[in-house]
């Protein structure tokens, strides 16, 4: 038996789904999670009869037929789930309150930069037929490139155009491509960063991201995060899995250099044939394994690679609906008066995202909104340490919020019935997140084509899964890279993958 069970570290989407596809393959799985439900950065959470969704904006691989819903399929997610798709990407006002949609429609997005900036003509078309373009490619998802044969290569010489397009729309940072626009708002719409937090982002995440949603590939799933949580984990023990929660790993147990089990914090062992880690990638490596299966390679990830800035992330419930604002995934920017300084930052601009599309999150007549900022790690490990201060700086930014908000929806401030901030320490503290980087590895220019392998040089039974071996993190990712480990270690047992759809 022991040979054929596997223990996951980590009950995320990453280590549900490896647990999901393990038992589909005989495997018997147990799931350790140190947190009191599964889900990892993939959550919500309930305050006053409000839910605040900590994840989900948009998920790739909610239309039929493209690559990745075969993956939610299996995962017992897309018979479940209600999906929004949004007519609206975001909305962006200027100084006068004249607003900007980047509409979902790629065509009607192009006759309004057209309409905006004549002059731009020629770098409109080349950016919206890379939406196009970008939308005709179908991601090769269905197996990790560790178990690619001939036939599979052969595959990859048909994707070379893709691969070109990539390569072409990676080299590019956002910032220096909006520079190439002669009309100054155009400029603004199109540089991903107006924070200076992202200055080294590939250009290419524009035309992916548009793609998904011109294709309405990547809709709102109702019910936000823990309604996709939900779904998988019924699944999981569905099919006969075990979840532990409240189950801290504090090691993964070696010998002779396998890994044949796991400690928790309260001192428990447990053996499996095979331990997979679905949880944070440094802790995992540096802590649980004492930093002792490890190369300059993968020293030089944690050493050099940046991360994804960690969020100040406030929601308010507020008590009244906002039919006046288009629905839109990534929501409302609108300039401030005047700045407001949080966290020791000056912020200039505000983004909005009102939920008025999922009425599951709030009571009737009611709306959850959330606005959220990148902050800087250091400044909220410090103010951690005085939980009075630390207390006090979170109700003064949801004081600034309010207030904001409130010049841009008059009378907002008195309608507001619940305000929760959350802070890189809440991300590290309930998900383990190193440096509360919630989507693990940003990618840049320079790291968006890097693969980084599931195992550690000279541990045998050991695979990683999850954001920290998949830069740019994501859930499809997330539940691809689960998907991943399983067939490896089917391969390595002479198994014949299979799955199975409820
Ligand atoms: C505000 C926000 C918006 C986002 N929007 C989107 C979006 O629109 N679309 C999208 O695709 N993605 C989005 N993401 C990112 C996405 O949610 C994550 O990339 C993904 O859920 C990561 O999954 P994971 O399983 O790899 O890691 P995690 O979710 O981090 O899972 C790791 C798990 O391991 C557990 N763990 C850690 N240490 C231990 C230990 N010692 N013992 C036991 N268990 C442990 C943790 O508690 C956690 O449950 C968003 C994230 C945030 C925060």
């Amino acid at each position: 038996m022991a040979e054929k069970s596997i223990i996951i570290i980590g009950g995320g989407i990453a280590g549900l789904s490896a647990g999901c596809y393990g038992q589909m393959n005989g495997y018997r799985t147990s799931i350790f999670e140190m947190h009191k439900l599964a889900g990892g950065v993939c959550t919500g959470w309930k305050r006053k009869g409000y839910t605040i969704d900590g994840a989900m904006n948009w998920l790739v691989g909610t239309k039929p037929g493209t690559s990745f819903y075969r993956f939610w399929e299996e995962l017992g997610a897309a018979q479940e789930w209600q999906v929004f798709n949004h007519d609206q990407y975001s909305l962006i006002e200027d100084e006068s309150g004249k607003v900007f949609t980047i509409y979902s429609d790629i065509d009607r997005l192009e006759r309004q930069m057209m309409e905006l900036a004549p002059e731009d003509e020629a770098i409109i078309r080349e950016f919206t037929k890379a939406v196009r373009d970008c939308g005709r490619f179908d991601m090769l998802v269905d197996k990790p490139q560790e178990l690619y044969g001939l036939v599979d290569k052969i595959k990859l010489i048909k994707m070379l155009p893709y691969l070109r397009f990539v390569r072409k729309w990676g080299k590019i940072t956002t910032a220096d491509y909006a520079q190439r626009f002669k009309n100054p708002f155009l400029r603004k719409v199109v540089d991903i960063d107006p924070t200076g937090d992202f200055t080294d982002m590939p250009m290419l995440v524009r035309p992916m991201t548009l793609a998904w949603q011109n294709q309405k590939a990547a809709g709102y799933v109702i019910g936000g995060a823990l309604a996709l949580v939900d779904y998988i984990q019924r699944r999981y023990l569905d099919l006969g899995g075990e979840l532990h929660c409240e189950a801290r790993v504090e090691k993964i147990l070696v010998e002779s250099d396998k890994a044949v089990g796991i400690r928790l914090a309260d001192g428990t062992e447990h053996r499996a044939g095979y331990v997979v880690s679905a949880a944070d990638g440094r802790t995992t490596i540096f802590d649980m394994l004492d930093g002792k299966y490890i190369d300059d390679k993968i020293r030089g990830y944690y050493d050099n690679l940046q991360l994804f800035p960690p969020l100040i992330y406030v929601g308010l419930g507020v008590a009244r609906k906002f039919d006046d604002v288009p629905p839109s995934v990534s929501g409302l920017t609108f300039p401030l008066e005047k700045p407001v300084t949080i966290a020791g930052k000056e912020q200039k601009i505000l983004s909005v995202l009102i939920y008025n599309f999922d009425p599951t999150l709030a009571p009737e007549g009611k709306t959850v909104v959330i606005v959220q900022f990148n902050t800087n790690y250091e400044y909220w490990e410090k103010l951690y340490k005085e939980l009075e201060r630390y207390k006090a700086e979170k109700e003064q930014i949801a004081d600034q919020v309010v207030a904001a908000l409130d010049k841009r929806f008059p009378g907002l401030a008195a309608q507001v019935e619940m305000r929760d901030v959350a802070t890189p320490v809440t991300w590290e503290r309930y998900t383990g997140n190193w440096r509360g980087s919630y989507e693990g590895w940003l990618p840049t220019t320079k790291t968006f084509m890097i693969r980084m392998s599931k195992t550690l040089p000279g541990l045998d039974n050991f695979y990683m899964a999850g954001q920290w071996v998949n830069p740019g993190g994501g859930m499809p990712t997330a539940a691809m890279s689960g998907r991943h480990t399983i067939q490896i270690i089917c391969k390595n047992d002479k198994r014949k993958f299979v799955t199975t759809t409820p």
